[in-house]
């Protein structure tokens, strides 16, 4: 028995490719490497590794972890600069004695040290992305200040395989035109990805901020543990982080998840509308569903192939200049 989820439609080949690994007997954290290194790779996922969005410098800083939810090895890189796996980084730290997170120049000094491959992860597509941005905020709204904008997405797997070990990842750029050296939650163990063999293993994606106030992966896998099915403990950590924050702030940002128990069984749950996710399993291909909410009650349903279409062919439409 094996099983993967991921979030967001861009896990679907990456999630594709572990399959076939776990498929075979493989190791669930050889699944969640390849599974992200490729998404990490592809240039047009604009929230990911390579062609990842930049940073308000217009520099492109990457946050990734790693866990082992069997021997609750951790390792996480954040705001890594030109590592072109950051997800191979971090699995690296998480099988150190110490000095399992790494930020900034020392993460990147190790990279590099460790023959980890660097590359400019800056694409010409982030660039016009960053320019468009830079363009509008001056002619709209004149303000010198730049705000961090949607656009962000965190790739966030759990896989269990047939030797039933659980392992989560997770990499992202984080939110786009943020500050130099904000990190979000996707690195923060217990808020960005959480795993426990004897358990299931978590991941979240929306605004890091908000998200790590709940530390809403730890608390999905603590509700398994107290008997919750993977469904109802994302729905319960969502509703309760949501309300928490609508209660103390008058808002919440965006909080979506995704969760695998340790027979396979997978749970999802947002506070967003759009939010989607890819799950395969011994016994079902690997497939895209789509959320919806009714009445606070995350539901979901398989993409339509329109969707699919529609999805690939906007991620590669030519790019618009806006400035000169
Ligand atoms: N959670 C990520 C961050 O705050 C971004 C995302 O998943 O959309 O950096």
């Amino acid at each position: 028995m094996w099983a993967i989820i991921g979030t967001w439609r861009m896990a679907l080949e990456g999630v594709k490719l572990a399959s076939e690994i776990l498929e075979n007997g493989g190791d669930a954290g050889d699944g969640v490497e390849t599974c992200i290194q490729y998404i990490e790779d592809f240039p047009y996922f604009k929230s990911v590794g390579y062609g990842g969005l930049p940073n308000e410098n217009m520099e492109v800083e990457l946050d990734s972890a790693y866990m082992d939810g069997t021997t609750f090895d951790f390792g996480a890189c954040g705001a890594v600069k030109n590592v072109k796996n950051p997800i191979s980084l971090a699995r690296k730290l998480s099988t150190l004695d110490a000095n399992n997170f790494l930020v900034g120049s020392g993460a990147d000094a190790y990279a590099r040290k460790n023959g980890f491959e660097i590359v400019n992860m800056l694409t010409d597509r982030a660039k016009i992305h960053y320019k468009n941005r830079i363009y509008e905020e001056n002619k709209f709204k004149n303000k010198k200040e730049l705000k961090p904008y949607l656009g962000h997405d965190t790739v966030g797997i759990c896989a269990l395989d047939s030797k039933n070990k659980i392992v989560a990842g997770t990499s992202t750029s984080g939110l786009f035109m943020k500050k130099a050296g904000r990190i979000g939650d996707s690195p923060v163990i217990g808020s960005g990805l959480y795993a426990d063999s004897a358990v299931g293993a978590a991941s979240a994606t929306g605004l890091g901020e908000d998200l790590m106030k709940g530390c809403i992966s730890y608390q999905i896998v603590v509700n398994m543990k107290n008997g919750m099915n993977p469904q109802d403990a994302c729905q319960d950590a969502v509703k309760y982080l949501d309300d928490v924050l609508k209660k103390a702030k008058g808002k919440s940002g965006d909080l979506s998840v995704v969760a695998i128990d340790k027979y396979g069984n997978f749970g999802c749950a947002t506070n967003i509308e759009g939010f989607s996710f890819v799950y395969a399993s011994y016994n079902t291909p690997a497939q895209v569903y789509l959320t919806y909410n009714e009445a606070g009650i995350t539901k979901y349903k398989l993409a339509s192939q329109e969707w699919l279409d529609d999805y690939m062919n906007t991620r590669k439409a030519p790019l618009v200049k806006k400035y000169e």
